[in-house]
């Protein structure tokens, strides 16, 4: 009795051991195809830029001169302070104005971090909804994992990010980069040369690699094994 129960229990364990395993390989298949379809996206960085909304920008700036605009004042306010401010070392206690601009140094300092986090964690906001993502899920994840691991969830992210949509060849439609079919033309989204297996554009007549003719193989064309 005993026995027989450990043994399902055996089976069961074993059971769920393939099924994680599964889906582990099934998950790193994915994460190889995302880096692939990604290496192909033709990102600059000031174009990224300028998907962080405006308003934060502003925003930011705004707060950076109302952090010196109420910092430098009340330190220069301490200066009839008869002991002097005590924040700062001797040498520039008794030098409001250099005390000021190393108080300016401070504030700026602290602000480039803040503002980097800050449009950091924008930019990902709004490129998990350029890319399809959960985009409020992501912006919670990197701002949950911000105290303890600072820009860890940042990085999570960029490992993680599925490839941009792009226009079908054949219809212009958009498409997510996971498709292998237009589901507006079923236009072949990644298609292989049928001689010798490297991946070809949608609408090359030849192949660019063997210089064998596409256009009568068309239908046997199928997605490159390496990149499913
Ligand atoms: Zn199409
Ligand atoms: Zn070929």
């Amino acid at each position: 009795m005993t026995i027989r129960t450990q043994s399902l229990e055996w089976r069961e364990r074993e059971k769920m051991a393939d099924y994680s395993q599964k889906v582990t390989s099934t998950f790193n298949e994915r994460m190889r195809l995302n880096r692939v379809r990604r290496r192909k996206e033709k990102l600059r960085f000031w174009d990224e830029f300028m998907i962080i909304p405006k308003w934060l920008m502003g925003l930011v700036g705004f707060l950076y001169l109302l952090a010196l605009g109420i910092a430098i004042p009340v330190n220069l306010a301490q200066r009839h302070n008869p002991y002097g401010n005590d924040m700062f070392p001797p040498e520039l206690r008794d030098n409001p104005v250099l005390a000021s601009f190393a108080l300016a140094g401070m504030v700026t300092l602290v602000s480039i971090c803040m503002t980097i986090l800050i449009f950091l964690t924008a930019y990902i906001n709004r490129d998990a909804y350029r890319r399809g993502m959960n985009a409020a899920l992501w912006t919670v994840v990197a701002l949950v994992l911000l105290p303890e691991t600072l820009i860890g969830g940042h990085l999570l992210y960029f490992l993680m990010r599925e490839p941009l949509p792009y226009p079908c060849p054949q219809c212009s439609a958009s498409v997510s980069a996971r498709f292998n079919f237009c589901p507006n033309c079923k236009c072949n989204l990644q298609p292989s040369c049928p001689q010798c297996k490297r991946e070809v554009a949608e609408l090359d007549k030849f192949c660019p690699f063997c210089g064998s003719d596409l256009g009568a193989s068309r239908i046997e064309l199928t997605p490159t094994p390496s990149t499913l």
